[in-house]
């Protein structure tokens, strides 16, 4: 959830890079409803008590492959550590990299407003569920399906 790309923001919440080697849709699932509980269980309400959830285990101990700080709140996967939380201060610092871009980011963020404003609508009418769309963009498949069919209506 690196929160730098409008991409980060659609379907629901992507956490494609809130880790890695996932093991199937629904261990994430189930990975995030256990970090929820221990959030609800935690409930920090200052720094302090934030990064002591945070540091309840190591940057590498993953849960099914998911970071244990990833939680669903409103029905959307949030980061609890992230800076619109806590006045501006990223709590994610020296946890995860907070730079991190994924190919597809990358990407979207060289092309034009129009051709972004294509792909988001792409993206939407695909009406998918947070854990899909997150899988399909750490794997780039969006992009890829997205690429394709630009290129078949260019030369039609
Ligand atoms: S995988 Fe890409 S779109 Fe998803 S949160 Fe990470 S940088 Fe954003
Ligand atoms: S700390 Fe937050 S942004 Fe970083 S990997 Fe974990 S859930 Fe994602």
């Amino acid at each position: 959830m690196a929160l730098l790309s409008p991409l980060c923001q659609l379907s629901g919440g992507c956490m494609g890079c809130c880790g890695h080697d996932y093991p199937s849709a629904e261990k994430i699932r189930d990975a995030i409803r256990e970090n929820t509980t221990e959030f609800k269980a935690a409930n920090p309400q200052t720094e302090q008590e934030f990064l002591q959830f945070r540091d309840r285990r190591s940057p590498m101990d993953l849960r099914f492959g998911v970071c244990r700080n990833l939680i669903l709140e409103s029905g959307c996967n949030f980061c609890p550590l992230h800076p619109a939380r806590h006045q501006g201060k990223d709590l994610r610092i020296n946890h995860c990299d907070i730079n991190y871009l994924c190919k597809t980011a990358k990407i979207f963020e060289t092309w034009s407003d129009e051709k972004q404003q294509r792909f988001v609508l792409f993206i939407e009418s695909k009406k998918l569920d947070n854990i899909t769309y997150s899988l399909k963009m750490d794997k780039s498949l969006l992009l890829n399906e997205f690429l394709i069919k630009e290129d078949s209506s260019s030369v039609k």
